[in-house]
């Protein structure tokens, strides 16, 4: 089955009337079935299209003798006239007063702006209007209500509650969109027939009013060879506040994360490519009940989890809404569920759309026991889910949570159907690394060298320095370091020339706050580190080292030895975890060995060494012929008895005491490399392995 109309298939004309009538015949004739029934109705429509679907409807009951009677505000002929000055809503309630205390017979009284009238208070209360009103909608069971509300405003329960049948009429459904289309606005939209599905994706939110009066302003040529300027024109004029449509580009502006992009072409954007060649509406509507609507983006802050849902939305021409997590949170508390439902209705307008909602789990939160989850984290979680299962399948609109951690998110959420789809975006690797310093090497015109992209890669796999580092590089801070680099150029006037790897190293040192040792302080901690180093390189079981450094860089500590990637990241063996205890005693003891004298520069190293003892005879079964191989590890359920927690703590000890010794013998074998290390180290600061390699050859080995 084609999806393509021919021309001649399109109304030649349509009027306003005509269009409501036409987009809308199964929700208007439910109503008309209801009210038959004399069933009270609820409309929920958007403000400009109740009078039109009002008159639809009275048109119908018209016809076989049933008459309305409309309560705007206005004096009705038939009602006695409202107090002097009295305003729009004090008239509707006057009016409404009187019908419900007279006779109005077989009428429909009608109430176009139910919305105004009921809106609740913030808060969950109930304004002085509503509290007026809900009395006087009950109190007379033979008027047949019609109500009309705007989506954008909640009605209080007690008013939603007087009718049973209630109708949601929004933007327009797909089957409908060919009856709405004239031939000669469809002659601006391409040549060789009209598809309504290729239109439907773009205006899918617009209602038939706003929808004609688009269509009707459309400009340029008949049968342009590209549809894609009217596109272009329609789409814009569907974007309401907040909304923007954004230009990410997934390969070209995203560095890096191959896998996450594969992941999410193969199971969103491939599957809507393929949806839009389809032609066949079962076909159609069968993939549409597929495709994830909710995601979770999932991974450390600054990574791009943002910038992947702007991506994802570029590549759908879809809008996208941030909304941020805490902010729709404070707003909550005073303003129930508007808030939720106002962001999902403006994006539903703007369709196709992606919401992203920023740190979901600040209202989202797994709830692990009662106190940590308020009311208002509840209903939060049930509006957004809510607002969820309101979509159409072929309304495209996507919502992506973030969060730090998946797990920290309501278990509730991640069922099928809601968020079944999460998307990891850890910190970036070498070869992201590379790629993200790449995108904004290219976008600041920074003309790395090989050699400056080596150095960045290389210096970035440490933590970032500074007081508020410790923490990895994410794409955000990657971006930070090639702006200072740009900055430095600019101020430098060095724009034409090539940055270099020294220029990576300058711009990450330039600002840093870096602690001013004296003589003797730059000796203890020079000999400490060269301790570390000269242990590590007779542990066998280590990966090699990449990095020493004296410099006080990295938050908090004087200096570090840094070792590059293990080869096998997931199996970690016993030998290892003994190498990694020897290597963590090599500061202190070098420190005993040369000064016969400690600092109290060793209490972490000795802090980490206890916990992987601790972790070796408790965990791994190192327990010695004493405590066997047993899971010791402390558990409320099976507390263990004062004796064996003795002698846990006794064959901790010996661990402990065994590496030590070893790193002790170990130095003192190797002490000329010691020296010659640490002074090396006092003259440089920061070695690489190149950088103390004639070392290891001459002095070791
Ligand atoms: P947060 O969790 O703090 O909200 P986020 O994970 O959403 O952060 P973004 O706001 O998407 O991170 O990313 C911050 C900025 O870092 C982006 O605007 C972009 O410039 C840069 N960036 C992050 N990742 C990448 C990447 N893979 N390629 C290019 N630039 C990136």
């Amino acid at each position: 089955m084609s999806r393509l109309l021919a021309e001649s298939e399109l109304p030649v004309e349509l009027s306003t009337f005509a269009a409501v009538d036409a987009a809308y015949p199964v929700e208007i004739a439910k109503c008309y079935e209801a009210l038959k029934r004399r069933l009270p109705v609820l409309i929920e429509c958007e403000k400009e299209l109740s009078p039109y679907v009002y008159k639809s409807l009275r048109d119908r009951l018209k016809a076989d003798g049933t008459r309305c009677l409309y309560l705007d505000g206005r004096a009705a002929a038939d009602l006695p006239p409202p107090p002097q000055g009295a305003g729009l809503v004090a008239t509707m309630i006057h009016q409404i007063r009187e019908i419900v205390r007279g006779a109005v017979g077989e009428r429909i009284v009608v109430l176009p702006h139910l919305d105004i009238l009921g809106t609740s208070m913030g808060g969950g209360g109930l304004g002085s209007e509503a509290r007026e009103l809900i009395p006087l909608l009950y109190e007379n069971p033979e008027v047949l209500w019609l109500g009309f509300k705007d989506p954008a405003f909640p009605l209080p329960p007690p008013i939603e509650n007087l009718f049973p049948a209630r109708e949601q009429i929004f933007g327009v459904p797909r089957d409908r969109l060919r009856y709405l289309v004239t031939q000669r606005e469809a002659r601006k939209l391409g040549r060789g027939g009209f598809d309504p599905y290729a239109l439907y994706k773009h205006v899918s939110g617009v209602n038939a009013i706003r929808l004609r009066r688009l269509l009707g302003s459309l400009t340029g040529e008949d049968y342009p060879a590209d549809a894609a300027p009217a596109i272009a024109q329609l789409r814009t004029a569907t974007l309401t506040t907040d909304v923007e449509l954004p230009q990410v580009d997934i390969d070209k502006d995203i560095g890096g994360y191959g896998p996450v992009k594969d992941r999410l072409k193969a199971e969103i954007l491939q599957i809507l490519a393929a949806k839009d060649q389809l032609s066949d509406p079962a076909a159609i509507t069968r993939i549409e009940s597929l495709i994830p609507r909710g995601m979770i983006f999932w991974g450390p802050p600054g990574t791009g989890k943002t910038l992947f849902a702007k991506a994802m939305a570029t590549s759908l021409g879809a809008a996208v809404t941030i909304v941020s997590g805490p902010e729709l949170k404070s707003k909550w508390v005073g303003e129930s569920e508007e808030n939720l439902r106002a962001v999902f209705m403006k994006a539903r307008k703007s369709a196709p759309a992606v919401i992203v909602f920023d740190e979901l789990d600040s209202f989202a939160g797994a709830r692990t026991n009662q106190s940590s989850s308020s009311g208002v984290e509840h209903s939060m979680v049930n509006q957004l889910l809510t607002e969820m299962d309101g979509f159409r399948k072929e309304e495209l609109v996507f919502v992506v949570g973030t969060t730090n951690f998946a797990e920290s998110l309501d278990p509730a959420l991640l069922r099928p159907g809601r968020f079944e789809f999460a998307l990891h975006i850890p910190y970036p690797n070498g070869e992201d690394r590379r790629a993200i310093l790449a995108v904004h090497d290219k976008r600041l015109g920074l003309k790395m060298t090989d050699e400056a992209m080596d150095a960045a890669v290389k210096r970035t796999e440490e933590l970032v320095p500074g007081p508020s580092g410790g923490t990895h590089y994410s794409g955000d801070h990657l971006q930070a370091l090639c702006r200072q680099l740009a900055r430095m150029r600019m101020r430098e006037n060095t724009n034409e020339a090539p940055t270099v790897a020294t220029d990576v190293d300058r711009a990450i040192e330039q600002y840093l706050e870096m602690p001013k040792l004296t003589k003797h302080e730059e000796l203890v901690v020079a000999t400490h580190e060269a301790g570390h180093a000269v242990s590590a390189l007779s542990c066998k079981h280590l990966s090699p080292i990449d990095r020493i450094s004296i410099r006080g860089d990295i938050g908090g500590a004087l200096g570090y030895v840094k070792y590059s990637d293990p080869a096998h990241r997931y199996v970690v063996t016993y030998s290892q975890l003994r190498d990694t205890i020897c290597t963590l005693y090599g500061g202190r003891e070098a420190e005993a060995l040369v000064f016969n004298e400690i600092s109290t520069g060793s209490a972490s190293d000795v802090e980490h060494a206890t916990r992987i003892a601790r972790s070796l005879v408790e965990n791994y079964g190192d327990g010695g012929t004493e405590l066997g191989v047993a899971m010791w590890e402390h558990d409320r359920n099976t507390p263990i008895s004062e004796a064996a927690r003795a002698k846990i703590d006794t064959q901790i000890v010996k661990i402990l005491e065994t590496e030590r010794t070893r790193c002790r013998e170990i130095l003192e074998t190797q002490r000329p490399l010691l020296i010659a290390m640490r002074d090396l180290l006092i003259e440089k600061k920061v070695l690489d392995r190149k950088a103390f390699s004639h070392l290891t050859e001459t002095t070791h080995g």
